[in-house]
């Protein structure tokens, strides 16, 4: 996301916090923003200005610390096409959201685009693809177990409502993420060279 042109007027030097930027994605420790004080005790809340983006963060420290936006769930991933990196971010979304489900969907997706750009058929189902993948050699040889949980993930996610839990989705996204980078990153980074 490209930087957010002008400056904040008027804003407090305040204790540095560090956190993960979610309009940027990344960490930073600023020192200024706004403070939301009260008379008696502690702030209540603090907005912090990204050094990298300059986009406004909000802090609520009521029960605890919530961050709003809160991070994008995982890692940036490079050389991505157009396509695939929009679908995966939406997947990150999903995740920081505690949208597991639709998380999971997207990845079967996004696993399907990647067997169908590494040369798989059109129109098949996601277990062929997952097959396809392990096939021509994208999902290392000890592997297997792991395979087979994203293809009851997958089964589970199509046939019945919401079953799929935190856990579950994030093995699927961890997947996801080894199999982007083995096809898009490694090589994009490999090209540059
Ligand atoms: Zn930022």
């Amino acid at each position: 996301m490209a930087i957010l042109a002008g400056y904040w007027v008027d804003v407090d030097k305040m204790d540095p916090h560090k956190y993960q930027c979610a309009h940027c994605d990344a960490l930073v420790g600023p020192e200024s923003g706004y403070l939301c004080d009260r008379h008696e005790g502690s702030g209540l809340g603090k907005v912090y200005i990204c050094p990298n983006c300059n986009r406004p963060t909000y802090f609520e420290f009521i029960d605890g610390i919530t961050q709003i936006p809160s991070p994008r769930y995982g890692i940036e991933i490079e050389h991505l096409p157009e396509g695939i990196e929009k679908v995966y971010i939406e997947i990150r979304d999903c995740m920081s959201h505690q949208l597991y489900t639709a998380g999971v969907l997207l990845a079967r997706k996004l696993l399907m685009n990647i067997a169908v750009d590494s040369g798989a058929k059109e129109g098949e189902n996601f277990v062929t693809y997952v097959d396809f993948l392990e096939t021509e050699g994208f999902i290392p040889k000890n592997g297997k177990d792991w395979v087979d949980a994203i293809r009851q993930a997958g089964n589970i996610a199509t046939h019945k409502i919401p079953s799929i839990d935190k856990d579950l989705a994030e093995e699927v996204v961890t997947f996801l993420v080894f199999l982007l980078r083995i096809k898009y990153e490694m090589p994009g980074k490999m090209a540059k060279k």
